[in-house]
């Protein structure tokens, strides 16, 4: 690891001239073991942000500074935001959902390997010095089928971002600049020729809320996740749902994709597909293939999109027949025993 200065609020006050803002150090301190990340000032923002979670006109507020397992654990969250309890309950170890907060964990890093070992080129890691993921015998299995660019193919990694996504988050934000609101769909920026930008944020520009809409869909949800072992894995495919239903008749519906996306994939698609319409098999089905019509898989994740639809058409199923999982229906899904 490269050496760096440590400083403390008020000197993680934003600043675009500022340091690299350290939150639960999941992903920071681990990619500057790696050296892939070397900041020579990195400010810890413990203490520094508000970890509140307050209920505020129909939406919940949540300081940025919030642990995953907090707001996970949250009386309004298990009661109305199921598929956000479940993003954040799949996502990590019980040690990590601990010391992570909800404001870093929608910016953590690609999991591409040829980004997290130094040896390799990568135009995330080092703009225009190419992309060894793409070349022939590279391991491709993990990367991302929509969004991708000629310069960059890695997938988002994250779980919360996803349902945070589809319930139409918002967050808002602190720069000298002045502060604004972003929506969840703007935060993060396809790769295209700039895929070391990852998001829309400004240099010095700090999290400081997380809003999430409180609506019937949304305490109808699921957030399903499909990985290679039974936990403490990254999504291959996952889908974040909600559903408002009357009768049969799809009032409102959520979707979003995890797994297969260069950043959190929202399907305006497939919401179009249901809305208004009778929440039929076929119509599931319709949904799911509208969600990945656009998948352009590089060689060796063609069969994401398989995998993205069957889960995706899984949850919405699933969760109309017999609406949001409890705890422990989840962890049964988790550890694979439902998945036939
Ligand atoms: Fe880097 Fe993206 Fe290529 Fe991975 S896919 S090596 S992150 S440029």
């Amino acid at each position: 690891m490269v050496p760096f200065t440590l400083t403390t609020p008020p000197d993680a006050v934003p600043n675009a001239d500022g340091p690299t803002y350290l939150a639960g150090g999941t992903t920071l301190a681990d990619l500057m073991k790696l050296n892939v990340l070397q900041p020579d000032r990195v400010a810890h923002l413990r203490g520094f942000q508000s970890t509140a979670i307050e209920e505020i006109d129909g939406e919940l507020w949540v300081g940025a500074g919030c642990t995953m397992a907090a707001l996970a654990d949250h009386p309004i969250v298990r009661a109305r935001l199921p598929a956000v309890r479940h993003a954040l309950i799949l996502a990590a170890s019980p040690q990590i959902r601990n010391m992570a907060t909800v404001g870093g964990n929608l910016l953590q890093r690609t999991r591409c390997p040829y980004y997290r070992h130094t040896e390799f080129r990568c135009n995330k890691r080092e703009p225009g010095s190419g992309c060894d993921a793409q070349e022939e015998g590279a391991d491709r299995s993990l990367m991302a089928v929509l969004g991708t660019s000629e310069r960059c193919i890695a997938n988002y990694p994250g779980d919360f971002a996803v349902a945070f996504a589809a319930l139409g988050g918002t967050i808002e934000t602190a720069h000298p600049d002045g502060n604004r609101s972003i929506s969840a769909t703007d935060l993060h920026r396809l790769p295209e020729d700039t895929p070391h930008i990852e998001t829309v944020l400004r240099p010095g520009e700090l999290i400081s809320q997380l809003v999430l809409p409180l609506s019937p869909a949304a305490a109808n949800g699921w957030y399903c996740k499909v990985r290679e072992r039974s936990s403490y894995a990254f999504a291959l495919a996952s889908a974040a749902v909600g559903l408002e239903l009357d009768g049969d008749r799809v009032t409102s519906c959520h979707i979003a994709l995890g797994g297969v996306g260069t950043k959190p994939w929202r399907s305006p698609e497939a919401e179009a597909v249901l809305t208004g319409q009778q929440a039929t098999d076929e119509r599931i089905e319709a949904a799911s293939e509208a969600a990945l019509a656009d998948a352009n898989p590089p060689k060796g994740t063609e069969y994401k999109v398989t995998l993205a639809k069957r889960t995706l058409a899984f949850a919405l199923k699933r969760l109309r027949d017999e609406g949001p999982p409890d705890d422990a229906t989840l962890l049964a899904l988790q550890h694979g025993r439902e998945f036939g």
